[in-house]
């Protein structure tokens, strides 16, 4: 009776949206909010969380894009959200709601999103890939998740590759992310290669988002087919690195570029089957996220509910 609190707000920050859903503990959303993510983030937190605080609210969880210090709360490193380095984030959020605040890498909630309501449920052991602007990853393991970095999109998987914001070169991210595939598109298009992508653009390739690379690629437009594929399998190769180190049950894929499953996935999943061990491959199942957009901020939202045992 002490504590009749039921409710949280999951906040999901990545580089490019800011997420903000008010949860039930029983993992229902009651409210959800969606915004460009500003460079002002603490500002733009403020007013958002704002509008959908309450006195019913019992914490606020935040998946940030990034490398996350559990210990201090800091987010260490952040390739595509610099701004958020210099943040006390806890502390500040703190001060500001007086509830408990809590901090995840982005993906890792995603994966605890996955895991206590989506198709992660079934699996005691499974990896989680973000595939967006960038590409994250969280690994559930023992049906917990495991507390490391989890930097998946910044595995090396060339030797002599392409420079990552993160200050490493030929990182997975670097050719399977949705940045990779428009920035290889606007490249290609700016050295005169024909496409149908130029009519969609109207002439502006900067305009151009990967929904419009898979619609053109479904139209057998060459380039945008040629791209997709040269990504995914890059992300094969990346998902086939994680198969052969993890022997997960499921690799459960989320973020935008899920909506390109039909050419972006089914080559990665060739190349899977390619370089992956065998025994492994047979057994590991490869599907798409079931909560999509909304996997990293309720399992942000679900860091505050564990904290006080209701969920999991
Ligand atoms: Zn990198």
């Amino acid at each position: 009776m002490e504590n009749t609190k039921k409710y949280a707000i999951g906040i999901d920050l990545g580089g490019t949206n800011l997420r903000v859903a008010l949860v039930s503990s029983d993992g229902e959303i009651i409210k959800k909010i969606k915004e460009p993510t500003s460079d002002e983030i603490l500002d733009a937190l403020f007013k958002v969380v704002g509008n959908v605080f309450s006195p019913e609210i019992s914490g606020i969880g935040i998946g940030v894009a990034g490398l996350v210090d559990r210990k201090s709360g800091r987010v260490l490193l952040s390739p595509n959200l610099h701004a958020v380095e210099r943040i006390d984030l806890i502390n500040e959020m703190r001060k500001k709601f007086e509830v408990p605040v809590f901090i995840e890498n982005d993906a890792n909630a995603a994966a605890l999103g996955e895991k206590w309501l989506g198709v992660g449920k079934v699996f005691s052991n499974f990896v989680l890939f973000t595939l967006g602007t960038g590409i994250g990853g969280g690994i559930i393991f023992d049906s917990k998740l495991l507390n490391v970095s989890a930097e998946i999109g910044h595995m090396s998987i060339h030797a002599d590759g392409e420079k990552c914001p993160c200050g490493n070169s030929g990182c997975l991210e670097s050719y399977a992310s949705a940045r990779a595939i428009l920035s290889k598109t606007v490249s290609a298009l700016e050295k005169g290669r024909e496409s149908l992508l130029r009519e969609y653009c109207g002439g502006n390739f900067y305009k151009l988002t990967t929904e419009d690379i898979y619609r053109a690629a479904l139209d057998g437009d060459s380039l945008a087919r040629e791209l997709l594929k040269d990504a995914g399998r890059y992300l094969g190769i990346g998902i086939a690195n994680m198969i052969n180190l993890m022997s997960p049950e499921a690799i459960i894929l989320a973020g935008g570029l899920i909506g390109a499953w039909d050419i972006y996935v089914q080559e990665a999943i060739k190349e899977v089957s390619r370089r992956a061990f065998k025994e492994l491959y047979d057994k590991v199942k490869i599907i798409p996220s079931l909560l999509l957009d909304d996997a990293g901020s309720l399992g942000a939202a679900g860091l505050v509910f564990r904290s006080k045992g209701i969920s999991e």
